[in-house]
C-alpha cells in the first residue's frame, strides 16, 4: 500500500440550526466586516443573514449566477472593496460559493460557506470563471473556503427534484475518487460512508421534502463526497460532465444524474473493489445499475433527452470528450464512449459496451 494523503484545513460546523453560531464563526476568522453572496433567488436568505450580523455585515451581492461570468466576479470584488469586506459569506449553491471563490482568487479574502445544495464545491480548492463564453478552471489553495456552516435546516427550501439531482452529483464525487489515480484509503471510507448517507437520506427527502432527519443525512452524506471531490482526481464522469454542461449547456446536477450509471457501467470491470464499495454502500449487486434505479425511483431525469440534448449533438460530444480525456481506469475508446452517450441519451439502463 503506498499513497498521499492531504487534510485540506477547513473549518466545518455541522448541524440543524448551526447558522445560530454565524457570528462566532466570523469573528473566529479575525474578521468584523462580512460581505454576504448569493443568487437573486436566495436573496431574501442572504438578507436575513445580514440581518443576523448586525453591523458586521458590510454589504450583501446578490447577483451570483451559473459559471462565474468574468463580469460578475470583477464587479463584486469592486463591490467588496468598496464596502471595505474582510470576509466574504457565500450562502448558496455551487454557482455562489464559486463567486466566493473568484473573489478570494483576486483578493485573499477568507470566505466562509454556508451550502443550500449538494454540490460541494465547498471542500474544493477548483475555482472557475467564464470570460467569452469559455469557463477556465484551476486549483489555488487560496480559493478554498475557510470555515463551513452545513446547517440542514437551510436545505429545506431546495426543491425536491434539485435535491435528488444534486445528491447524486455528491454521489459521483465520491464514487470516481473510488477509483481515482490518486486514490487513498482514507477518502475511500470517507466516499462509501458518504455514498451510503446519500442513498439513506435521498428518498426520505423525496418523500417529505420538510423531513430534517432525511435532509440532515443527505448534507452529511454530500460533505463527505465534496471532501473526496478537493482530495483526489476525477474521471470519465466529469469529463462527460464538464462536456455536456460547458459546450451544451446542460443543467449541471441533472446531467450529472443522467451520466453517472452510464459511467460507472463503462468503468466497472477496471475498478471491481470500487464497484464493491458502493454495492455495500446502497445495497445493491450492480453499482451502476443501483444508481440508476435510485435516480428513476426517486423521480429523477435518466434521459439527456429530456434535459434539452440533441441527438445530432451526440458525435461531438464524444469528439470533445475524446479530446484531453482525464485519466480514466479503462482507456478512453471512442465507439464506447458514443455508444455510452447514446444509452444516456434515451435513458436506458446502463450496460458495457
Ligand atoms: P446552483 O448554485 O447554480 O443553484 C441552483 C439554483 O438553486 C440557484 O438559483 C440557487 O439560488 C438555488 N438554490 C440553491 N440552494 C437552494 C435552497 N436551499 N433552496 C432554494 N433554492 C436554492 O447549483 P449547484 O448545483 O449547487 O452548483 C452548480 C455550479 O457549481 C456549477 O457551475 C458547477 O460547475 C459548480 N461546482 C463547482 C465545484 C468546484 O469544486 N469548483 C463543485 C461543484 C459544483
Amino acid at each position: 500500500m503506498e499513497f498521499t494523503y492531504l487534510a485540506r484545513p477547513a473549518r466545518v460546523v455541522f448541524g440543524a440550526g448551526s447558522l445560530r453560531h454565524l457570528e462566532r464563526e466570523v469573528l473566529a476568522l479575525g474578521a468584523n466586516r462580512a460581505l454576504v453572496l448569493c443568487t437573486p433567488e436566495q436573496r431574501a436568505l442572504a438578507q436575513s443573514i445580514a440581518q443576523r450580523l448586525g453591523e458586521r455585515a458590510a454589504g450583501l451581492y446578490d447577483r451570483a449566477t451559473m459559471h462565474v461570468p468574468i463580469e460578475v466576479a470583477r464587479d463584486a470584488q469592486a463591490f467588496a472593496q468598496s464596502c471595505d469586506a474582510d470576509c466574504a459569506i457565500a450562502v448558496g449553491g455551487g454557482s455562489t460559493i464559486g463567486l466566493g471563490k473568484a473573489i478570494a482568487l483576486e483578493s485573499a479574502l477568507p470566505i466562509l460557506a454556508i451550502p443550500t445544495t449538494y454540490a460541494g464545491s465547498e471542500m474544493t480548492p477548483i475555482y472557475g470563471v467564464t470570460e467569452d463564453g469559455i469557463k477556465r478552471t484551476g486549483t489555488d489553495s487560496r480559493v478554498l473556503p475557510r470555515t463551513v456552516i452545513y446547517d440542514p435546516e437551510l436545505t429545506l427550501t431546495l426543491p425536491v427534484e434539485l435535491s435528488v439531482t444534486s445528491g447524486i452529483n455528491a454521489i459521483a464525487h465520491a464514487a470516481e475518487g473510488l477509483y481515482a489515480n490518486d486514490a487513498n484509503p482514507v477518502m475511500a471510507l470517507i466516499a462509501e460512508d458518504g455514498i451510503r448517507a446519500l442513498a439513506r437520506g435521498l428518498p426520505g427527502v423525496r418523500r417529505d421534502g420538510a423531513d430534517l432527519g432525511a435532509r440532515s443525512e443527505a448534507l452529511y452524506g454530500a460533505w463527505l463526497c465534496a471532501m473526496v471531490l478537493g482530495n483526489v482526481g476525477m474521471s470519465l464522469h466529469h469529463k462527460l460532465c464538464h462536456t455536456l454542461g460547458g459546450s451544451f449547456n446542460l443543467p449541471h446536477a441533472q446531467t450529472h444524474t443522467v451520466i453517472l450509471p452510464h459511467a460507472l457501467a463503462y468503468n466497472a470491470a477496471h475498478a471491481p473493489e470500487a464497484m464493491r464499495r458502493i454495492e455495500r454502500a446502497i445495497g445493491t449487486d450492480d453499482a451502476a445499475r443501483g444508481l440508476y434505479d435510485l435516480a428513476h425511483e426517486n423521480g429523477a431525469p435518466v434521459a439527456l433527452k429530456s434535459l434539452g440534448m440533441r441527438e445530432a449533438d451526440l458525435d461531438r460530444a464524444a469528439d470533445i470528450a475524446v479530446a484531453n480525456p482525464y485519466w480514466n481506469p479503462r482507456p478512453i475508446e471512442r465507439p464506447a464512449l458514443r455508444a455510452l452517450l447514446q444509452d444516456a441519451f434515451d435513458g436506458v439502463p446502463p450496460r458495457r459496451h
